[in-house]
């Protein structure tokens, strides 16, 4: 039985995304049955994390195997250190189709007896902690009166961010994550003096289990979800050549494409805020990555005026990039696990208007012949296929392109796109396989289905 079966949406919310999934020509293909379980099975997967851990191995320091080999004899040490009763057998799979993936599997959700001590942390953080992380100090929001560091405790986490920070109790919605014990006595955690530092609770019952991969090999793994590897694979950048990244912050994908490279040529990453810019640089530097450039800079407004101005950062001239990677600001509602999104209709909806400002930019920003990858973290259609329909109305110089890989599922009916044209977009769509047969099928498979929601789009442009 699953401790929390649904996301938590605003009514108005649910009802727009059902009219999404259960749309004309949704309904007209498979039926209103098929189409209304496929949303309830999406509703209850966006609150259980992926079935296993994905990491991105630095194979361009290392072969897959020696990174597999050297991350099994580091997991393996972490765990007869770790405090927690029960050890999980650990498994390392390559993945089958992706040269630079590792898998390892998550366990559960496991039977935990909850105890009389609570803990409540905040939604985000309680989401990390479904996927291995312990309970880091700034993410606690309440703690017994006179909790002391050794005290074992039961961690919630708060779904509607209703928990007063500093609280002794909560009775809001909550959702049971774990056991763990405090490092931490609460007058620490909730000293006025500093912000606090450092692990708060560290987990040894977790409901879900996987090994916290917290500066573990930091220069051969990165932790990032299967289908945000796959774009950077999709983009196909090559040695030598320029690369914009639009939206690149925390760097995730700017620095798999600088390794996709062989670090020949230049990654030009930019991001809107500010503080972002050092996360990028600082993984570019742990992973040994020097052919990246991080700027600060609104991307909407990265073409230049003067076609004839070069300098080194933004604004630039047109055409100026091989490839541009728009891995675009999103309602990010494909992300697991979730177990609740607190934000309005408008909120959800804001975003297809900046997405289609940086398509402008991308577009003009691209050599002729060169490749734009668009791609979000999200399931609406307003933000992925309709923004494709629209973008090869609007610039009649893209085409779209195959996707190598295409793991994923096709792009979903209700754009009015062509069922060739759906064919060359790539839908991770976790829901479709959420059900009981598929869950015992072999991890690889699963791997490749039980994923975050994402979606991909290649295009060339003439
Ligand atoms: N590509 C990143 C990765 O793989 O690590 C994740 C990018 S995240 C989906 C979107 C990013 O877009 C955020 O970091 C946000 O700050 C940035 N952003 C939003 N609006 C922007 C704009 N107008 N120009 C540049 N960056 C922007």
């Amino acid at each position: 039985m699953s401790l929390c079966p649904r996301i938590s949406l605003k009514p108005e919310v649910t009802e727009y995304l059902k009219s999404v999934f259960l749309n004309k020509e949704v309904l007209a293909a498979v039926g209103h049955q098929e189409a209304e379980s496929r949303f309830q099975k999406l509703l209850t997967c966006l609150t259980h994390p992926p079935s296993y851990t994905c990491v991105r191995a630095s194979t361009h320091l290392a072969s897959l195997d020696e990174i597999k080999h050297k991350l099994g004899e580091e997991l393996r040490n972490q765990q007869m250190c770790s405090s927690s009763a029960e050890q999980v057998s650990l498994q390392i799979l390559p993945h089958p189709q992706i040269p630079d993936v590792l898998l390892l599997p998550v366990y559960g959700p496991r039977s935990v007896k909850q105890l009389v001590s609570e803990v409540v942390v905040g939604a985000q953080c309680g989401s990390a902690v479904l996927r291995g992380a312990h309970v880091f100090a700034p993410g606690i929001i309440a703690s017994p009166k006179y909790m002391k560091a050794g005290d074992v405790v039961s961690v919630f986490s708060d779904l509607e961010g209703k928990c007063t920070r500093g609280a002794t109790s909560f009775q809001g919605k909550r959702v049971f994550v774990g056991n763990g014990v405090a490092e931490m006595d609460r007058s620490s955690i909730f000293c006025k003096n500093e912000p606090p530092k450092g692990i708060g609770v560290r987990m040894v019952e977790p409901l879900y289990q996987s090994p916290p991969f917290d500066g573990v090999l930091p220069n051969l793994v990165f932790l990032q979800n299967l289908p945000s590897v796959v774009a950077g694979h999709v983009l196909g950048p090559r040695p030598g050549e320029r690369i914009l990244d639009m939206c690149a912050a925390p760097g995730g994908k700017t620095c798999h494409i600088a390794a996709l490279m062989g670090d020949q040529g230049e990654v030009v990453a930019l991001d809107r805020i500010r503080n972002k810019i050092d996360r990028i640089n600082q993984n570019a530097q742990i992973l040994n990555l020097r052919s990246i450039k991080a700027f600060h800079f609104n991307s909407t407004r990265a073409v230049s005026t003067d076609p004839t101005q070069k300098t080194e950062g933004p604004p630039f001239p047109p055409e100026s990039f091989d490839r541009v990677l728009l891995d675009a600001p999103c309602s990010g509602l494909g992300q697991r696990p979730n177990m609740a999104n607190t934000w309005s209709l408008k909120e959800i909806c804001s975003y297809q208007p900046l997405q289609r400002k940086l398509f402008h930019a991308a577009v003009r920003l691209l050599k002729r012949g060169g490749v734009l990858v668009y791609s979000t973290c999200t399931v609406t259609l307003a933000e992925n296929e309709e923004q494709v329909a629209w973008a090869l109305d609007t610039f009649p110089c893209l085409r779209l392109q195959p996707q190598e890989p295409h793991i994923g599922a096709e792009g979903m009916l209700g754009a009015g796109l062509s069922p060739e044209q759906l064919r060359l977009l790539q839908r991770f769509r976790p829901e479709l396989s959420w059900d009981e047969t598929e869950m015992t099928a072999p991890l690889p498979c699963r791997a490749s289905r039980d994923t975050i929601g994402f979606f991909i789009a290649k295009f060339l442009k003439n």
